[in-house]
């Protein structure tokens, strides 16, 4: 189901309770900034979930209010999953949905790090 990327911060999101640890995830890396870890419902070969640290619900959220430290420390943050993942030279995608038409499900900021194949086209029917 959609969530409304308009709604203000749930704490009780399934992200933020990873983020708190009171559910487990498959960590694959951390920082001041971001926490990764592997989707439970993997679309590729390699299908990595990267979230900030802070409260944000979606892409629209935390580009209006995050800080310039935050920004930039999510952002390398996701690149520096992608290298230590060795996605670099073969490649790989980056994605974020955001609200009911761009399908987001978990009202907190993730951006999907798929790779480990060809991706085939960006948009499926
Ligand atoms: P969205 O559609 O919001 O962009 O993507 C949500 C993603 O979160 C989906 O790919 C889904 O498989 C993943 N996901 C949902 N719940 C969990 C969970 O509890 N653990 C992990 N690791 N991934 C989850």
């Amino acid at each position: 189901m959609p969530i409304d990327p308009t709604l203000p911060y749930d704490d009780d999101n399934i992200f933020a309770k990873i983020l708190r640890g009171e559910i487990p995830s498959n960590k694959v890396y951390e920082d001041d900034w971001a926490f990764a870890f592997e989707d439970i419902n993997p679309q590729a070969e390699v299908h990595t979930l990267v979230i900030p640290k802070g409260r944000y619900v979606s892409w629209d959220d935390f580009s209006t209010k995050a800080s310039d430290a935050e920004i930039g420390g999510f952002v390398r943050a996701v690149g520096k999953v992608a290298r230590e993942k060795g996605l670099v030279e073969p490649g790989y995608r980056l994605l974020a949905n955001i609200g009911a038409h761009g399908g987001q499900e978990v009202p907190h900021l993730h951006v999907h790090l798929f790779g480990g194949q060809a991706l085939g086209r960006m948009i499926s029917g």
